[in-house]
């Protein structure tokens, strides 16, 4: 057997055996998010995009968007903050600062180095709120960072700010106060997976030297990236939507109504085709199929929140507790209607909201 399907089993069984029982629990109590963080570690899991060269398993894209999906339906606050580490792998590792890989990418599968990201703000439309200015042997970094997902588990996060000729430098900086340098903020009061411990930052005049630069990207890269993900991204979305799909299976063992066999049926159907949906869309991600991966890409968020409020329904009153895996489901769909949103991802989201409404 490959390495790469070695780590996805070894993954599976973790997610079913070790987390699946405690998701309620990692969803708001940190001490205990913390624990499956590092037992994720101690069974290197937590670098599987990681070249050969530096550890491995170098796992394939497809394989690494099932791991996703399975995650996301065991546990979406897990899900969530450990993708923001598995990005910095990959993103460090497809850098071209041999130094900074030598010394991160051998440690990040156990979890001895770990790094969120900061850089959806070069989404955002204006003047750039995060800046970057090149000075002798590095840059002086000054501005807003928004959303940091991690903070108390990653010590340093993969930044991504504006140089003065557009185009975005991306260093690892540290995920804590640095006086009169750094300011991160208390960790956001949120929805769903505030375990995660989502912060915003504030630099002023931090130096940060060449060592630490990833890479430089040129003007208009988030867009192109954007484009590219577009359907990439609903995995964490089909997964949620697998959660919501087990709460229904779990309630139709358990109820004597005929209708719950066949509404499971039909979300189970709807399932297999949206899953080859987005992998159809994904093999040609190029200008000509941006319509199509932005239907899909809809069409997961959607999807998820209908699984999660499915679960609700057939769960009934009790899907009110606060300990009741529907609702946490349901408010895991919140989050990624939103993650890497763009306004095309809007337009067609609330398009597709939009076409089931009337009679
Ligand atoms: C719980 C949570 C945790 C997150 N954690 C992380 C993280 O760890 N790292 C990370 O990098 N990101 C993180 N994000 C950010 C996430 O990817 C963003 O939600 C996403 O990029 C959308 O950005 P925004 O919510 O800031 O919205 P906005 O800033 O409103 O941007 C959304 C889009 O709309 C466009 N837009 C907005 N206003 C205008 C306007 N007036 N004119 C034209 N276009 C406009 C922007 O250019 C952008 O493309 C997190 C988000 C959430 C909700």
């Amino acid at each position: 057997m490959s390495r790469e399907v070695e780590a996805l089993d070894e993954a599976k069984r973790f997610l079913k055996e070790e987390v699946a029982p405690k998701a309620q629990l990692i969803d708001t109590d940190l001490s205990a998010l913390h624990s499956v963080v590092d037992r994720m570690g101690g069974l290197n899991l937590l670098a599987l995009k990681r070249p050969e060269k530096y550890g491995g398993p170098e796992m394939s894209e497809q394989l690494f968007r099932i791991f996703q999906e399975e995650t996301a339906r065991t546990s979406g606050t897990l899900a969530f903050l450990t993708t923001q580490h598995q990005s910095a792998v990959a993103m460090i590792a497809g850098g071209d600062n041999e130094g900074l890989k030598e010394l991160y990418l051998p440690q990040m599968a156990n979890g001895e180095k770990l790094v969120g990201i900061g850089f959806s703000q070069l989404r955002r439309s204006g003047p750039p709120i995060m800046c970057a200015e090149p000075v002798e042997g590095g840059y002086i970094m000054s501005g807003h960072v928004p959303w940091i997902t991690g903070w108390s588990f990653f010590p340093e996060f993969l930044i991504g700010a504006a140089l003065p000729d557009g185009q975005s430098v991306f260093a690892v900086v540290p995920l804590v106060d640095v006086p009169s340098a750094i300011r991160v903020s208390a960790p956001m009061e949120l929805a769903a997976m505030g375990a995660a411990m989502t912060v915003s930052a504030d630099f002023s005049s931090f130096f940060v030297s060449d060592e630490k630069v990833a890479f430089i990207k040129p003007a208009g890269w988030i867009q192109n990236s954007d484009m590219i993900n577009i359907a990439l991204q609903g995995h964490f979305a089909i997964g949620c939507a697998m959660a919501g799909i087990d709460v229904v299976r779990a309630n139709a063992g358990k109820k004597p109504f005929l209708f719950l066999t066949d509404a499971l049926d039909k979300l189970e159907r709807e399932l297999a085709a949206l899953k080859m949906a987005t992998s159809h869309a994904q093999k040609s991600a190029d200008d000509s199929t941006t319509p199509e991966r932005l239907k899909v890409r809809a069409w997961a968020i959607d999807f998820a929140v209908r699984c999660a409020h499915a679960a609700i329904t057939s769960s009934s009153g009790a899907a009110n507790s606060i300990h009741h895996p529907a609702q946490r489901i349901y408010r895991e769909a919140l989050v990624y209607t939103v993650s890497a949103q763009t306004p095309a991802v809007m337009e067609a989201t609330l398009n597709r909201l939009n076409d089931r409404g009337g009679w």
